[in-house]
């Protein structure tokens, strides 16, 4: 959607207007939708950092191996090289004429002698088992040699060797071009002998909360507020998911305030992201503001928790010919588990797509439903929802939108289809929270 000099479009067709009813969309239309805008979108700036900073990071280079790994056969044991033809006769007795600890390079093996060798360790040439040092009898050393060692059986061809490019062969691409670097696969990269990688940068997003009700953890609780947890719950999602977060704190329910903070948060972020303010009322002016300062659509999802929510871009002031001249907006209803839930169905998968990663959700796994859910709702439902010691799972006693307990005691969310009802012993989908939080 970008055109060559990555300038924002002009005003797309909106999906709906701000003043009609907006219609009810599945969460896969809104998605669709919010991708097709944030695949144009990819952050372009690539950085080269140290494989040891690299943790959470996305790939923008791909990371091809010039060797194999391991580099050469190795033993997998502690034990002794031999060689197979040379054990034909049972309890064969060989001299053991070398000792081959991790990081040394042994003399190739001459016939009928065994080496002492260790777990890493190069295999000499003319090796082609090891025995388990357990599996030998060990004959005491005569003065100034290494003794000798009786084998019972011959062993496998093969036996506890690990072969030369067996994990990695030189020219495989070992990590891909989106790929999150987890712990594992900056060991991965390093097993490879990659100091530095070629990453994008960390997505940039600007995040407030709306509402006057609303007040900070160590400020006194006046009449008729509450405290902000949004604010933590998304600057935290946002944290894992491996963003740099600009937090801009409260803003008042008005027009004026919220234009001004979202034209502060449009200037250095590649996403804004708001919560609450997005319903219908008098008291919400998400919408008016992001209309006035940019370009919005306002959906109403068929998801619960999460109904309303608010996707466009807002215009920046100045921005270098080269950067695109907007920054995405997203708006989600300020119910806390409303706000939890959308981010992880709808925020993650576009930030996703501006590294450059797949953005789909991760795959649903099947589990036994141990409850009852006789009256569905008519929109899709995430239920919050935990494993029992049995195998199956769970629901939290209250799923309304404003329980937060509920996010905190589940493992995963029952993607529940519209009006579906689950009796005990069925089937269900259930989304992990460990897949869906900083993926
Ligand atoms: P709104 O979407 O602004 O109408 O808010 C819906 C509900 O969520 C109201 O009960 C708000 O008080 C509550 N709420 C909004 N923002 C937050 C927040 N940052 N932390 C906790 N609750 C909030
Ligand atoms: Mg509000």
């Amino acid at each position: 959607m970008a055109d060559v000099m990555g300038h924002a479009p002009p005003n797309p067709r909106p999906m709906t207007t701000p003043s009609a009813r907006p219609a009810l969309l599945s969460l896969d239309e809104v998605l669709a939708r919010m991708l097709a805008v944030a695949r144009d979108r990819v952050i372009p700036e690539i950085e080269k950092v140290d494989t040891f900073d690299a943790l959470g990071r996305v790939l923008a280079r791909g990371v091809v191996s010039g060797l194999d790994v391991p580099p050469a056969d190795n033993s997998a044991m502690d034990g002794y090289a031999v060689r197979v033809a040379d054990l034909s006769a049972p309890g064969a007795l060989l001299t053991v004429s070398q000792r081959i600890p991790a990081g040394v390079v042994g003399a190739p093996l001459q016939l009928g002698t065994a080496a002492r060798i260790f777990t890493g360790a190069q295999l000499p040439a003319g090796a082609d088992a090891v025995v388990m040092q357990e599996q030998v009898q060990v004959e005491p050393a005569e003065e100034g040699g290494l003794g000798t060692v009786r084998i019972a059986a011959p062993p496998p061809a093969g036996q506890w060797i690990r072969r030369r490019g067996e994990d990695v062969q030189h020219g495989a691409e070992v990590l891909a071009v989106g790929d999150r670097l987890t712990p594992q696969a900056l060991g991965l990269a390093a097993s490879v002998g990659a100091s530095r990688l070629g990453v994008r940068r960390r997505p940039r997003v600007a995040l407030f909360s709306t509402g006057d009700e609303l007040v900070m953890p160590g400020e006194s609780l006046r009449p008729g507020a509450i405290y902000n947890s949004n604010r933590f719950t998304l600057r935290g999602l946002l944290l894992a998911a491996g963003c740099e977060v600009n937090d801009l704190g409260i803003v008042p329910d008005r027009l004026d305030a919220t234009r001004d903070a979202l034209r502060r948060a449009a200037q250095h972020s590649d996403l804004i992201l708001t919560s609450g303010g997005v319903s219908v009322g008098e008291e919400d002016h998400i919408k008016p503001s992001v209309k006035a300062e940019g370009w919005l659509e306002a959906w109403q999802v068929a998801m619960k928790p999460g109904k309303p929510l608010v996707f466009g871009a807002v215009r920046r002031a100045e921005s270098p010919a080269a950067a695109i001249a907007e920054a995405l907006f997203i708006g989600l209803p300020g119910n806390p588990v409303s706000s939890f839930v959308t981010f992880l169905l709808a925020v993650a998968p576009v930030l996703r797509a501006l590294q450059g990663m797949p953005a789909a959700l991760p795959p649903a796994i099947r589990v036994r439903a141990d409850f009852d859910w006789p009256k569905p709702d008519v929109r899709r439902e995430f239920l919050r929802a935990r494993f029992n010691a049995e195998g199956g799972v769970e629901l939290f006693p209250n799923q309304s939108s404003g329980v937060l307990t509920s996010a905190v005691w589940a493992d995963g969310l029952v993607d529940n289809p519209s009006g579906q009802v689950v009796r005990r012993g069925d089937s269900v989908s259930l989304l992990l929270l460990s897949s869906l939080i900083g993926s």
